[in-house]
């Protein structure tokens, strides 16, 4: 079952982005691929960064990635995240790095971590991480 979702409904009238949205929508996790070169890259460009080529296609990611970089936020910058909590970059098992937020008390450089889906109200759900199991 898909939900179609217009722009304005995903919040971001943007056809770059919006099929990473669409994606949430499913719970899956997507990133661009260049049809050229292969590379993979996040957040969604018009472009590869890689190559230039503008022959990019939408696949999915594992889901699974290692921390590259984390700090713990301690001020509130938005009503929906309650300091304190982690913010990190985390490099994919497909390439990319995104920046995400650790749902963990504490956490490491080079922990794994797993995507995990968070609801928000009216929005798609927002691909947050968690420490991999084992
Ligand atoms: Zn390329």
């Amino acid at each position: 079952m898909t939900d179609n979702l217009s722009f304005s409904d995903l919040g971001a009238a943007d056809p770059t982005t919006e099929p990473f949205w669409q994606a949430c929508v499913e719970r899956r996790l997507t990133v661009q691929r260049c049809t050229a070169c292969g590379s993979h890259q996040f957040y969604p460009r018009p472009f590869c960064l890689s190559c230039e080529a503008t022959e990019l296609e939408w696949v999915g990611a594992k889901g699974s990635g290692t921390i590259y970089s984390l700090t713990t936020v301690r001020m509130p910058v938005s009503e929906d995240l309650a300091p304190p909590y982690l913010l990190a970059l985390v490099d994919l098992d497909e390439g990319p790095r995104l920046l995400t937020n650790i749902e963990a008390e504490s956490a490491g450089i080079g922990d794994r971590v797993t995507v995990a889906w968070r609801r928000r109200d009216g929005l798609p759900p927002l691909p947050v991480f968690r420490l991999s199991a084992g």
